[in-house]
């Protein structure tokens, strides 16, 4: 944990991500003072603002769950991983909507959704419940625009909920970005049905799987189905900036260098 900062900064990161605790697990030990007094150091030395970290919630997690029970376990976890956020001074977390399972409508599933939402971040203050866009694998919502989009209608604090934008997700959902022309469309749809004011965070990921092929693969970047030109587009676009970018891709050896290749796409202003 205390070393998130760290490791960042010795792969050129200017952001991160990380997860609250071991994210396969259902719960963990509270953290000690020191474990937060070290990692708020450690984030203060590195130059890092809070704003740029965006931690993730376990995969356990299924605000949308359709059985009570087993939707309460996941709420009572989710409520657990803000409180850590809000005690490492970090602003946002970062999870997946929910799963359907097949066993109730879209709707119901989002109203559950919504109704965790409002739970938790009634419970736990200053942290907001930023909800990543899926590739809409199995029964996962989150796949559409209009999906996140009913989601935050339903939150009573909007000023609390904001979106994530995995590129392999959003492309292999069916949102293509490989060309200047379907870049903007895409872009716009999202503006138009979401909008910018609420992205507060992006995972960079090129894809194995094709356009609309609804299966979460990621590749490193420039070797998948996207290529580099999606990189460059959003590399240039300026309603991305300050918008924490997250590097989600298979080869961590490579990170350094993916990083670096990023950065090397910006054209001088
Ligand atoms: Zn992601």
């Amino acid at each position: 944990m205390r070393n998130a900062p760290l490791n960042a900064t010795k792969i050129g990161a200017k952001a991160f991500a990380l997860f609250t605790k071991n994210q396969r697990q259902w719960t963990a030990k509270p953290y000690e003072q020191a474990e937060i007094d070290a990692f708020k150091q450690n984030l203060a030395d590195g130059g890092f603002a809070p704003e740029h970290v965006l931690a993730h919630d376990s995969y356990l997690i299924n605000l949308g769950h359709p059985e009570p029970e087993a939707r309460e376990k996941s709420l009572t976890a989710f409520i657990d991983e803000m409180s850590r956020c809000a005690q490492l001074g970090l602003d946002r977390l970062n999870f997946h909507p929910g799963s359907h399972l097949r066993k109730i409508s879209e709707q119901e599933c989002i109203d559950n959704i919504v109704a965790s939402l409002n739970t938790a971040l009634a419970e736990v203050e200053g942290v907001k419940a930023v909800i990543e866009n899926t590739a809409g694998q199995g029964s996962n919502l989150g796949h559409r625009f209009e999906q996140i989009a009913a989601i935050i209608d339903g939150v009573e604090d909007k000023s609390r909920v904001g979106v994530c934008l995995d590129t392999c997700h959003t492309f292999t959902a069916g949102y293509d970005l490989r060309t200047a022309e379907a870049y903007a469309q895409t872009m716009d749809e999202f503006d138009r049905l979401i909008g910018f004011q609420y992205l507060m965070g992006m995972h960079i990921n090129d894809s194995k799987p094709d356009l609309g092929a609804r299966v979460d693969r990621h590749h490193s970047i420039g070797e998948g189905k996207l290529g580099m030109e999606a990189f460059r587009l959003i590399m240039n676009d300026a309603r991305l900036d300050g918008v924490p970018m997250v590097l989600e891709t298979i080869d961590e050896t490579i990170w350094p260098q993916e990083i670096e290749l990023l950065y090397s796409l910006q054209q001088a202003a």
